[in-house]
């Protein structure tokens, strides 16, 4: 943390000398160091304050105006002194260049170029002091994020003593690369590293937001790892062997389980894949997750052990294996052929070796685990195809958990679990609310709007508590009393809890705690207070009063 700290100090402009705090560098880079290509820490000539004249953005060029994220990206790379390829090649490899509008990633990283913002990593602030430009502008700006790029790639080349000759070479740049992406290991870096350089290998497409294609031709390279070609990246799983062994940090997961594993969910990063992993190896992060995917390839990465409890999935941690994919929700482009069958081998491999059932039941998405509010895979995941590969029932989902200690007043945009509760509910009482997502939208809206007018309800489209009654208790109305059980114990008690706003044990057995519910229901409706549910308690509930 001291040596992220320092950082951003270290690089701040000095105004009036020449080479600001050089003490200083060279105590807080001490951790990279070893990673020097040359054996003295050669302060390059070009000064900070020269890199913040050079840096002044460019005047506005009609030319450009057509293409702005491609003139960003040579203007940036031209203040800096940074191969365009390789710029552009660190923010494909971080966000494939959608922004995200702004943002942030899981490990608080903004933009095209994922300038981060936590407890040790600090390029944002790195960027601010190196460009001038406030950190605002640089998470929300596209043109402003990418010179906030540029200017830390080339504060970490001068740092580890890049002369200008070998900016000018592609390959010289890997252990600035390896630093951008912020990992706590050197083996972690490395992965991070070899992906951009596998994506200058092989070349790169992107349609941008505006429509304009950014690209990068195909090239020969031959990356000067340094001391990281040393880094254990070979390292393999003991519990799949196919995939690599890159552990959490022990702060970021339980070690053992207090539930037999019986579920596999299935996450989006919001993020990078080298950049998950390293986020897992982060005391700060208080995350993990079992295994990790990456989208080019899908090679696999194992960060803590089957036996032991990832935090992926709050209350579903203990029982479940979490799987995180490299890619965000909103943006298909990461969702490849190549990761959905390394994902589905492992699945297969994890069911088989833990007796999970290969159905929807037991393979679920983050957003269908009680009591988390994330809505990943989200909807460019692709469950049937998914299914298929996992040699599972493609089948549906079956019901998602209602069971909640509050019902929460939902509305347009409101998104999570209890959306996802809302729209199977609906659907199931004949409206049409669409794909159960967990994202409340206008076909959403619509489908409650039907139902509150069924059931003569204010049709606002609203969800409060009266709405969240009526569809908890709708079916059928046995009577119900002390010492019944079963599915419709558990509708009545859902119903009370949203009814009454008090949290009710919902367990499908009515015991002296539901009794009492029941009571305090019917007095306050102006029912019989007997305890018993009738045909009209029944009613008043399915009325949603
Ligand atoms: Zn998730």
């Amino acid at each position: 943390m001291a040596w992220a700290e320092g950082w951003g100090r270290a690089t701040r402009p000095t105004p009036g000398r020449g080479h600001p705090a050089t003490a200083k560098r060279r105590s807080v880079f001490r951790r990279s160091a070893p990673h020097r290509r040359h054996g003295t820490l050669a302060l390059a000539g070009v000064t900070l304050a020269g890199l913040l004249a050079a840096a002044q953005p460019a005047m506005a060029d009609p030319a450009e105006a057509a293409d702005p994220i491609n003139a960003a990206f040579a203007d940036a790379a031209d203040a800096y002194q940074v191969p365009r390829d390789l710029l552009v090649a660190v923010g494909y490899g971080e966000t494939r260049l959608n922004d995200h509008d702004g943002a942030p990633s899981h490990a608080r990283g903004y933009g095209v170029m994922h300038l981060v913002d936590n407890p040790t990593h600090r390029t944002l602030d790195a960027a601010a002091e190196a460009t001038g430009l406030d950190a605002a502008e640089l998470r929300s700006d596209t043109t402003a994020n990418i010179e906030g790029g540029a200017a830390v790639l080339r504060a970490y080349a001068d740092e580890l003593g890049l002369t200008a000759e070998e900016r000018a070479d592609l390959d010289a740049w890997y252990p600035v690369v390896a630093l951008y992406g912020g990992a706590e290991q050197d083996a972690t870096a490395r992965l991070y590293a070899d992906t951009v350089y596998d994506l200058l290998g092989d070349g790169l497409s992107a349609v941008v937001d505006g429509g304009e294609t950014v690209a990068v031709d195909p090239v020969t390279v031959n990356p000067e790892r340094g001391d990281y070609a040393s880094a254990d990246v070979g390292v393999l799983s003991e519990d799949y062997p196919p995939a690599l062994w890159a552990p959490a940090h022990s702060a970021n997961y339980s070690a053992g389980r207090t539930q037999d594993i019986d579920t596999v969910v299935i996450h989006v990063t919001q993020g990078s894949y080298a950049g998950s992993i390293s986020w897992f190896q982060n005391p700060a992060s208080q995350v993990s997750a079992h295994y990790t995917i990456r989208s080019s390839d899908g090679e696999v990465t194992q960060s803590v052990r089957d036996r032991d409890t990832a935090w992926h999935a709050r209350g579903g941690n203990a029982y479940s294996i979490g799987i995180e994919h490299e890619g965000w929700v909103d943006e298909p482009s990461w969702f490849t052929d190549a990761m959905y069958r390394s994902s589905a081998a492992l699945t297969r491999h994890l069911a088989a070796e833990h007796g999970i059932p290969l159905d929807r039941q037991h393979i679920v998405g983050h957003v269908e685990v009680p009591g988390n509010d994330h809505t990943d895979p989200g909807p460019h995941w692709d469950w049937d195809y998914y299914m298929e590969l996992v040699g599972g029932d493609p089948g549906e989902p079956g019901p998602p958990a209602l069971d909640f200690p509050t019902y929460q007043t939902l509305r347009d945009g409101s998104t999570g679990p209890q959306v996802t509760a809302l729209q199977y509910l609906l659907n199931q009482n004949g409206q049409n609310a669409g794909t159960v997502d967990g994202q409340f939208g206008p076909a959403t809206g619509a489908a409650v709007r039907g139902f509150q007018t069924a059931k003569g309800l204010t049709a606002d489209g609203v969800v409060g508590p009266r709405t969240w009654t009526a569809l908890l208790s709708a079916g059928s109305t046995p009577t119900l009393s002390q010492g019944s059980s079963g599915e419709a114990v558990s509708r009545l008690q859902r119903a009370l809890t949203a009814a009454l706003g008090e949290t009710l044990a919902i367990d499908g057995q009515f015991g002296p705690n539901t009794a009492a519910a029941v009571r305090e229901y019917q007095s306050s409706r102006g029912l019989g207070a007997d305890s018993i549910v009738g045909p009209q308690t029944w009613a008043a509930l399915q009325a949603g009063r």
